[in-house]
C-alpha cells in the first residue's frame, strides 16, 4: 500500500510516499525556518503564503524521488489538525483534490498521532502497552498507548510547551530561532550543575515550564544589573537540565503506574541528545527499554504522516472529502 502523505501543519511544507507503514520512498521536507528567522518565530499569514507556493514542488518532488507517478498511489493522507489554520488549510486541499483527480481514499491524520508514529516507522513492532512523551514546540503530552489508535492522555502542560520553553529561553539568550537545537550545542559547552533553576513537580503527570522560563528571564536581569559576566554556556546547559530532569522523572513515574515496560518518545524535543541519554539510562535502571525515532523523524515531517495513515487505512478510517482543517484537533477525537 503506496500512501503519498502531506504535512503543514506549522512552518515545515512536507511531503513523503511511504510504503506499508515502513518504507519510506521519500520524504520531502521544505523547511521555512530562513523566511520566518527574522521574525523571531512562526508567523502565521506568512507560513501559509509560504506553503502555497511550496506544495505542488513539494508533492512533485516526493513523487519523482520515490520513483512513481500520481497513478501508483493507493491513498492520499494529510494532517487536519491541531496547528495553524491557514497553514494546514493548504495541505487539506491539495489532499482532496489528489483524492477527487485519482479516486483514491483520504486518510485524515492527528499531527500529534503523527509525532507518535515516527516511532512505529522505525520499529512497527513495538509492543503495546506503550508510555508515550509528546514533547513539541505546542505540546507536552504523556500518552498511554494501548493499542493502534487508542490512546489515554496521562498529563500535558498547564502553560507552555517544552520547545516553546526552549525557544524563548534562546530568544533572550539571542541564540535565534528555532531554539531548540542551539540550546543543545551551547549547552555542550557549559557545566549543568552552574545554576539551579526550578523545577516544577506538579501532582500527578501535568507539567509546567513558563516558572522555568521566568527564572532563566530574571536570572540574567541579576546578573546584568550587577554588572556580572553571564556564562551562556552554564545558563543554557542548567536551563536544559531542568527540563530534562522534570520529563524524565514523570515519564518514568507514568510507565511505573501504568506497568509499561517500553516507553517512546515523540516530537521535535525528542532529538534532544541530553533528553534521550536521561530517560534510557534513567529507563534502564529499572529495567525498562526507551526507543525514539532518527531526528529527521522527531521534527515536523510527512513520513511520521504516511506511517500513521496507514494504520488508520487498514483499520478502514477514511476521511470524506468535506474534511476541513481543525487547528484545536486534540489527540483523543482522531
Ligand atoms: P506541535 O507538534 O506541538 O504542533 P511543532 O510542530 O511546531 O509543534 P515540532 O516541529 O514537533 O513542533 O518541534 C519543534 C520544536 O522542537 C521547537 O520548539 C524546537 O525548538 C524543538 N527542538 C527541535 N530540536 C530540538 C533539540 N535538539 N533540543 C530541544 N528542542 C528541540
Ligand atoms: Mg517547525
Ligand atoms: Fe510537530
Amino acid at each position: 500500500v503506496k500512501i503519498l502523505a502531506i504535512e503543514t501543519s506549522c512552518d515545515e511544507t512536507s511531503a513523503a510516499v511511504v510504503a506499508d507503514g515502513v518504507e519510506v520512498l521519500s520524504n520531502i521536507i521544505s523547511s521555512q525556518v530562513d523566511v520566518h528567522r527574522k521574525f523571531g518565530g512562526v508567523v502565521p499569514e506568512v507560513a501559509s503564503r509560504k506553503h502555497l507556493e511550496l506544495i505542488n514542488h513539494v508533492i512533485k518532488e516526493a513523487l519523482d524521488q520515490a520513483g512513481l507517478d500520481f497513478g501508483d498511489l493507493d491513498a492520499v493522507a494529510v494532517t487536519h489538525g491541531p496547528g495553524l489554520v491557514g497553514a494546514l488549510l493548504v495541505g487539506v486541499a491539495a489532499a482532496k483534490a489528489v483524492a477527487f483527480a485519482l479516486d483514491i481514499p483520504l486518510i485524515a491524520v492527528n499531527h500529534l498521532e503523527g509525532h507518535i508514529y515516527a516511532n512505529f516507522l522505525v520499529r512497527p513492532g513495538l509492543p503495546f502497552p506503550l508510555i508515550c512523551l509528546v514533547v513539541s514546540g505546542g505540546h507536552t503530552d504523556l500518552v498511554l498507548v494501548l493499542h493502534h489508535g487508542d490512546y489515554r492522555l496521562l498529563g500535558s502542560t498547564r502553560d507552555d510547551a517544552a520547545g516553546e520553553a526552549f525557544d524563548k529561553v534562546a530568544r533572550v539568550l539571542e541564540l535565534g530561532y528555532p531554539g531548540g537545537p542551539a540550546i543543545e550545542r551551547l549547552a555542550r559547552e557549559g557545566n549543568e550543575e552552574a545554576i539551579d533553576f526550578p523545577r516544577a513537580y506538579l501532582n500527578g503527570l501535568d507539567f509546567s515550564f513558563s516558572g522555568l522560563k521566568t527564572a532563566v528571564l530574571q536570572y540574567l536581569h541579576r546578573c546584568r544589573q550587577r554588572g556580572e559576566e553571564v556564562n551562556l554556556a552554564d545558563v543554557a546547559a542548567s536551563f536544559q537540565k531542568a527540563v530534562v530532569d522534570v520529563l524524565v522523572d514523570k515519564t518514568v513515574e507514568a510507565a511505573r503506574n501504568y506497568n509499561c515496560p517500553t516507553i517512546i518518545l515523540a516530537g521535535g524535543v525528542a532529538a534532544n541528545g541530553r533528553l534521550r541519554a536521561a530517560l534510557a539510562s534513567r529507563a534502564c535502571q529499572e529495567g525498562r527499554e526507551v526507543f525514539y525515532p532518527p531526528p529527521v523523524f522527531c521534527t515536523d515531517n510527512a513520513a511520521m504522516i504516511g506511517c500513521a495513515a496507514y494504520y488508520k487505512y487498514l483499520r478502514g478510517d477514511l476521511a470524506p472529502l468535506t474534511l476541513n482543517a481543525v487547528p484545536g484537533l486534540p489527540l483523543l477525537s482522531s
